[in-house]
């Protein structure tokens, strides 16, 4: 008796060299076999009458051979057969190239159905090379939605869509249920056999809807489940108890009104720290949706009860910025605010870290310097850290283990459409702010080629004449890389800069220079020593330089919309009224309507989603080495709503059962804890 572990050598047709192939494409098992999904179909479900089958059509016709099929050898290598068919409304030349052996497959008088692609010239119709059956002898290859599956050497399609069948045929009963009953009706979902056999041979194209949301849903809900529990496995107590204030008091502090996204974010958090457990929250708003204050207002609320916090910066200059801005808002109310960066002196480092030690400052502001060895914390309850994505996750649990267990904020200028925030982020709790301070200029975008230079040259004049500061950004050069046509590297690109405007100050920041020498340059620009910066992607970060009005983005195609984004956040920040020039000279249609989504937009979400939607999720998890488990058929981007929707029934199962103990939760548990197994990487 065959049962779901059974090895795929028990089928038919599967000897040993079939069976190390089926091995390649990770199946072993019957199991693993009818969970082999196909990765296209083919229709073959449409039957003509031959003389209504248009040219190129693929179709099924019924017909029967008209005379005795001919074999001609037109050379050594070369073999055809040759026959005619008919049905009642016409005739079609039917040939087989290099496969003698067909000849005696038909005989005139016999019914078959054929498909293929029709090929109509005239009044003569022919098909080459058609799938066929002979009728009364079906074998299920024709009148039916086929399967096409992922290939390996050593195997064929006929070869696996047989062996799923058996597979189907032994098994299929056997198939467990993961999902409890109870999500399965509320979503309106397919019960797993039924899913698993229309996912291979679906028996129309509604059925194979039915069959595909039932397994992408599954897919989503395991992996929600199990990154569910993983942040309910997050030390639950043992955080610093955060006592009540009132933040109406900070609020007032303040020369605007928070928004109410940030009003939300803030509540968000202190829920959070006033909830027992240990805050691990991210804080995810666009460019300029004023993150800072929300920092502010929770570096506030935990100083309200005795504890310091530490600001987190991904490098010096931001780290000043921070600062300043923080020091201005905070000092007034009473907190005592220092900072570190590796810059100081030793002597000014080692009198911060003796401040930090007698718990003589409230907040400290620096780089990973904060978090070097020699660095003690009296009374750390909160660490912020800026622009997340800049620090590895070693990092971030290096400072985690400092001084207890301090409460995490986590701020985020990337804006990464929510449910996929969801995922990326899973251990983290995530507040979005999708609000911008009232009253923020848009900035003019515009995607522009080459013939645009010497206006854009003149532009540049002008706004530099008017005292503004301008970007121009080149995009990184992989070493090895090949390109068909050149790209600008950045400091070539300052050098005809510098020659075209020698009147103006040209200065260059790229990927090849130390940390400190990027610093000192940026600091220079921010404070006006230079007109010009041009850069690779380094200023992609937060640096505030309200003065520079102009952002000229070089070979705009080689970058992702949100990269696009975030570069364009770095001017629009003063009073100034400022522009993006996004050039290309990339023809593709492509390109074109990707960019001409900035010209559009100055929604960082909707850009997000629109990346998204273009390139897929790669580039989301990629750039963060974020290794989320692959997926065999749900598709991260576009099955969205999706995900939604089953991490929202996650949740709630989670909730009611939050080790997976109950009888009706056991296969699922079985489930979650194998991608546990099989993905221990990922979650670590
Ligand atoms: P982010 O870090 O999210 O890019 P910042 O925190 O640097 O944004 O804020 C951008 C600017 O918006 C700052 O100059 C800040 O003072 C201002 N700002 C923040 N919140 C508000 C608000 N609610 N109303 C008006 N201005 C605000
Ligand atoms: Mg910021």
């Amino acid at each position: 008796m065959a049962d779901l572990n059974t090895d795929v050598r028990f089928i038919k047709g599967i000897g040993e060299k079939k069976a190390l192939a089926l091995n390649k494409l990770g199946v072993f098992t019957l199991h693993d076999l009818v969970s082999f999904y196909p990765r296209r179909y083919e229709d073959r479900s449409q039957y003509r009458p031959i003389a209504l089958a248009l040219d190129g059509e693929q179709v099924c016709i019924q017909a029967v051979v008209a005379d005795t099929p001919r074999l001609t050898r037109v050379r050594r290598g070369l073999d055809l057969v040759k026959f005619k068919a008919v049905d009642d409304s016409g005739l079609v030349n039917i040939t087989y190239f290099n496969q003698s052996y067909v000849k005696d497959s038909f005989h005139r008088g016999e019914e078959f159905v054929f498909f293929g692609r029709m090929e109509v010239k005239g009044a003569h119709r022919s098909m080459t090379n058609p799938v066929y059956e002979q009728e009364g002898k079906e074998n299920g290859v024709t009148g039916r939605i086929m399967p096409v599956y992922r290939m390996s050497a050593g195997l064929n399609q006929r070869a696996i869509v047989q062996a799923v069948r058996q597979g189907l045929a032994l098994c299929g009963d056997q198939l467990p249920d993961i999902l409890p009953d109870s999500v399965r009706r509320r979503c309106e979902l397919a019960p797993a056999r039924y899913a698993c056999e229309n996912i291979h041979f679906p028996a129309d194209f509604g059925a194979l809807e039915l069959a595909r949301r039932r397994l992408i849903f599954e897919e989503l809900f395991v992996l929600a489940c199990a990154l569910g529990r993983l942040r309910r496995e997050r030390v639950r107590e043992g955080g610093i108890p955060i006592g009540q204030a009132d933040l109406g008091e900070f609020w007032r502090t303040l020369p605007f009104s928070p928004t109410g996204a940030q009003r939300r974010a803030v509540e968000q958090a202190v829920s959070d720290l006033r909830g027992g457990g240990v805050m691990n929250r991210l804080v995810q708003g666009d460019v300029g949706s004023g993150k800072t204050l929300v920092a502010a207002a929770l570096i506030w609320y935990v100083w309200k009860s005795g504890y310091g916090s530490a600001f987190m910066a991904p490098t010096e200059i931001l780290a000043e910025q921070h600062f300043h801005t923080l020091s201005a808002m905070l000092e007034p109310l009473g907190l005592r605010v220092g900072r570190l960066t590796g810059s100081m002196s030793a002597k000014e480092k080692r009198e911060t870290r003796a401040l930090l030690r007698d718990g003589a400052l409230d907040l400290v502001i620096g780089t990973h310097a904060l978090f070097s060895r020699d660095v003690e914390y009296a009374n750390l309850g909160l660490v912020v850290t800026d622009e997340q994505h800049r620090f590895g996750v070693e990092q971030r649990s290096a400072l985690i283990g400092k001084g207890g267990r301090p409460h995490v904020l986590v701020m985020s200028a990337t804006p990464i459409p929510r449910t996929l925030a969801l995922i990326i982020y899973g251990d983290l709790d995530v507040s979005i702010i999708d609000e911008l301070p009232p009253g923020r200029q848009k900035v003019d975008t515009f995607s522009v080629d080459e013939s645009y230079r010497a206006r854009l040259n003149g532009f540049i004049r002008k706004l530099t004449a008017e005292g503004r500061q301008v970007f121009v950004v080149c995009p990184m050069v992989e070493e090895n890389e090949e390109l068909a046509v050149p790209l600008k590297s950045a400091e070539e690109h300052a050098k005809e800069l510098q020659a075209q405007f020698p009147e103006l100050r040209v200065a260059c920041v790229h990927g090849r220079m130390k940390a400190k020498e990027k610093d000192a340059v940026m600091a220079a620009f921010v404070d006006r020593e230079a007109d010009i910066l041009v850069s690779t992607t380094v200023i992609e970060v937060g640096v505030d330089v309200p003065n520079a009005a102009l952002m000229i983005v070089e070979n705009a195609e080689r970058f992702g919309l949100s990269q696009l984004h975030q570069l364009r956040g770095r001017v629009g920040r003063g009073q100034h009224k400022s522009w993006c020039i996004l050039i290309s000279d990339a023809d593709s249609e492509d390109v074109k309507a990707r960019l001409s989504i900035m010209t559009k937009t100055s929604d960082g979400f909707k850009i997000s989603e629109e990346d998204l939607r273009l390139r897929g999720p790669g580039d989301f998890f990629g750039s963060r080495q974020h290794g989320l488990p692959e997926m065999h058929i749900a598709d991260l981007g576009a099955d969205a709503n999706t995900l939604q929707r089953a991490q929202h029934e996650a949740m709630q199962l989670l909730q009611e059962d939050p080790e997976l103990e109950k009888e009706e939760n056991a296969l699922l548990r079985e489930r979650v804890e194998q991608l546990f197994r099989e993905n221990a990487d990922s979650f670590n």
